[in-house]
């Protein structure tokens, strides 16, 4: 497989044309932000980690029927997955209150919400991501009302998953966005699943494993994320 011209840069990705149009190469950057690029850093090893995370949670969710845009592993860095058509919908799925949705609503951190709660964003840098509803989905014509009940489906799905797997290393799955696009006329579940895009938390002492080590400066940033890859794959990074 060959890595052809660069099609995007985002702020954790760089995504890559291939010979095979149907097929993207994505490679995993080091570079962290936060509020919506307002808080800039680099996490040493963090691309290489959450590449092999995002993987690991890929396969298992494709062998548990939830069909997502994985294809394979091409290095530490980069994975080859489908190219799709990006729904601009973030799909943020909660177990606890945390995050936006503790400030928004004046919950205590760690409150737990008795079954998941669905969040849908607009995925706009300018508007900074505004949570939106169904019929905003509708009237933007972002996604039909079929689509979103699909999508919906498919997320909570990921959350049933996930957060059995997780529960059996010792983490709690707080919350997590998720991101859908159209291959082939099918949705699939895209982008990426790591520590950058989900809350963990250490089922015992509730310390946090994730991004908001970086949001919050709590330190042992690159800790946490080798500790969340030791927990799964039971291996170790050498860097
Ligand atoms: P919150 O709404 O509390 O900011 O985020 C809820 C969950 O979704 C967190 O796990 C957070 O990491 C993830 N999330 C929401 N929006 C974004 C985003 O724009 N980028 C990333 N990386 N994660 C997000």
């Amino acid at each position: 497989m060959e890595k052809l011209a660069l099609l995007y840069e985002g702020k954790a990705k760089k995504v890559y044309k291939t010979d095979n149009q149907d097929l993207l190469w994505v490679e995993y950057k080091d570079d962290a932000t936060a509020f919506n690029g307002a808080k800039k850093g680099t996490i040493v090893g963090k691309g290489v980690l959450n590449n092999l995370i995002s993987a690991h949670f890929f396969e298992l969710l494709a062998e548990n029927g939830v069909p997502n845009h994985f294809v394979k592993l091409i290095n530490e860095r980069g994975q080859l997955v489908k190219s799709l058509e990006i729904i601009p919908v973030e799909v943020i799925v909660r177990n606890l209150a945390a995050g936006s949705m503790a400030k928004r609503l004046g919950l205590e951190e760690g409150m737990d919400l008795g079954g998941p709660v669905v969040d849908y964003c607009y995925k706009s840098d300018e508007l900074g991501d505004p949570l939106i509803n169904d019929d905003h989905i509708r009237a933007l014509k972002l996604a039909t009302p079929e689509q979103l009940k699909t999508i919906r489906e498919m997320a909570l799905k990921v959350n049933a998953v996930l957060s059995k797997y997780l529960a059996e290393k010792n983490i709690i799955l707080v919350d997590y966005k998720l991101e859908f696009g159209f291959h082939k006329g099918e949705i699939l579940l895209g982008d990426e699943i790591s520590p950058d895009t989900c809350r963990f938390w250490d089922s015992e002492t509730r310390q946090k494993l994730d991004k908001d080590r970086f949001r919050r400066d709590l330190g042992d940033v690159e800790e946490a994320y080798k500790e969340v890859y030791r927990r799964l794959t039971g291996k170790e990074v050498t860097f």
